[in-house]
């Protein structure tokens, strides 16, 4: 695309995802609010924007500065219930792994509850949020970059090139982006950042599907999944069943911890049959065996993680959204955490102290605004994870029947820990974090 004259950035964003697009529609809006000229230019290796997923859970925190962006008004005409202040009801934790009746031990309430979107209405929303200047490029893989002499080239996998001011890795756990710069800095700076360029498998696997919730509704018209989002645990597995619309979500988890940072050699995703993960539960309380075997398409996912990285910029490369921080999905925030990734990084690209000159001063800023917290709920989300599968060190226990299984105390205790985690997530303002990077952009 041409650069006229008045263009500020050229800014190139890896990957079409929760998190690339939100940097679009970001873009775009504080663009036109600051009336300055951005050329946002995404590049997709997908030939569509993809609509794989199910459910994300949007908390306060994003939801604040997705209303920025005007879509309210959208989400309550599709059908969803925005969050507001004040209790609501949070996953009701549950013991099920055994073959009779389980029991509810922790039901949660949370100071505000979070927005469910199917994801492919959370990426429709965005999309529509893209100004002229922003582009979508699919069937576009980057396969690396050089930043010679002051000119930043992308390569894709088609053998084309483009350029650009600035490069945004929003391209996921498996991020090219990440792998080139911490390829570099292995070799200009020191072999420890070499460990930063492949995530980590944490030993576990995710089976994700759903089904339709009329059905269930008539063969089993009490059934407790029908109301709650429900975390159905028990020893190194555990279940996740969420309402989501006419439809039931349903996530089952198993985890060998010994296999924590070995490497996964099978395909990442695969498509699995429901029989598969019917014998992986087939022990566990039967209102879960039945919810299982009516489990539509599902599909096996390996849990990767990224290790806490010592920065998410370099030069003028910045990593937002998974490719920074992929995290376990036990908190349900990593999407979330990509949105305020988006916004903060925007917010600072569209100020007004920010040019050519001081992009790398200001890439910094975003560093330090958004690396702690995203790192925090990884961690949080990895500990919760530890919970719900009885491995966690202040609740270690094997499943009931044995001698060393919980206790209805026991389990009710481990559910108030559990609670507390949840609380951060209605405390504080992105915006906040906002009003201090423009301090610390004003110093530059
Ligand atoms: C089982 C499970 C349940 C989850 N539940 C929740 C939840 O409830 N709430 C929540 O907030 N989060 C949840 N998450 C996490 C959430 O899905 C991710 O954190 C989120 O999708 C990250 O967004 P992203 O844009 O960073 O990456 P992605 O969504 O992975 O998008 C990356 C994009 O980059 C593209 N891409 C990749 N490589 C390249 C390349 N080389 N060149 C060009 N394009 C490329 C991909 O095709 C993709 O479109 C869950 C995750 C899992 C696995």
């Amino acid at each position: 695309m041409a650069q006229f004259d008045d263009t500020k950035l050229t800014v190139a964003v890896v990957g079409c995802g929760i998190g690339g697009l939100a940097l679009g529609a970001f873009l775009s809006k504080f663009s036109v609010d600051n009336d300055i000229r951005i050329l946002i230019e995404i590049y997709e290796s997908k030939p569509e924007v993809s609509s794989l997923g199910s459910g994300v859970a949007i908390w306060k925190h994003s939801w604040e500065i997705l209303q920025e962006l005007g879509v309210e008004e959208d989400v309550v005409k599709r059908g969803f219930k925005v969050p507001k202040d004040g209790e609501a009801h949070g996953p009701i934790f549950r013991q099920s792994d055994q073959p009779t009746e389980g029991y509810d031990f922790h039901n949660h309430v949370m100071p505000c509850g979070p927005l469910g979107l199917p994801r492919p209405v959370l990426l429709d929303l965005l999309r529509t949020k893209l100004s002229d200047n922003c582009k979508i490029h699919t069937s576009k893989r980057l396969t690396g970059y050089t930043t010679e002499s002051g000119t930043i080239t992308l390569y894709f996998d088609d053998k084309s090139t483009a350029q650009a001011d600035i490069i945004i890795g929003a391209d996921g756990i498996h991020s090219v982006t990440r792998m080139t710069m911490f390829k570099a800095l292995g070799e200009t700076e020191s072999k420890d950042f070499e460990k930063y360029i492949q995530p980590m498998w944490t030993g576990t696997l995710a089976y994700r599907g759903g089904m339709a919730k009329a059905p269930l509704a008539e063969a089993f018209p009490d059934h407790i999944v029908l109301s709650n989002p429900r975390s159905w645990c028990g020893k190194n597995k555990h279940v996740v069943s969420h309402p989501l619309g006419p439809s039931i979500g349903l996530i089952c988890y198993t985890s060998q911890l010994e296999l924590e940072d070995t490497d996964f050699t099978e395909p990442l995703i695969a498509d699995v049959s429901t029989q598969e993960v019917v014998d992986l539960f087939k022990e566990w309380e039967p209102k879960l065996v039945q919810l299982i075997k009516r489990m539509q398409s599902p599909s096996r996912w390996a849990i990767h993680v990224v290790r806490p990285l010592p920065s998410y910029v370099s030069g003028h490369i910045a990593l937002i959204g998974d490719a920074a921080h992929g995290m376990t999905p036990h908190q349900g925030v990593g999407g979330g955490q990509a949105i305020e990734d988006a916004y903060i990084l925007a917010r600072i690209l569209t100020y007004k102290t920010t040019t050519k000159s001081t992009l790398v001063a200001a890439l910094k800023v975003y560093d330090e605004i958004r690396r702690p917290p995203s790192q925090y709920a990884a961690e949080v989300s990895r500990s919760n994870g530890m919970m719900y599968e009885y491995n966690h060190p202040d609740f270690v226990y094997n499943s009931p029947g044995h001698p060393d299984g919980p206790s209805r105390e026991e389990l009710e205790k481990m559910g108030q820990a559990l609670g507390k985690t949840f609380l951060w997530l209605a405390q504080g303002h992105i915006r906040d974090d906002w009003i201090k990077a423009q301090e610390m952009l004003e110093k530059i």
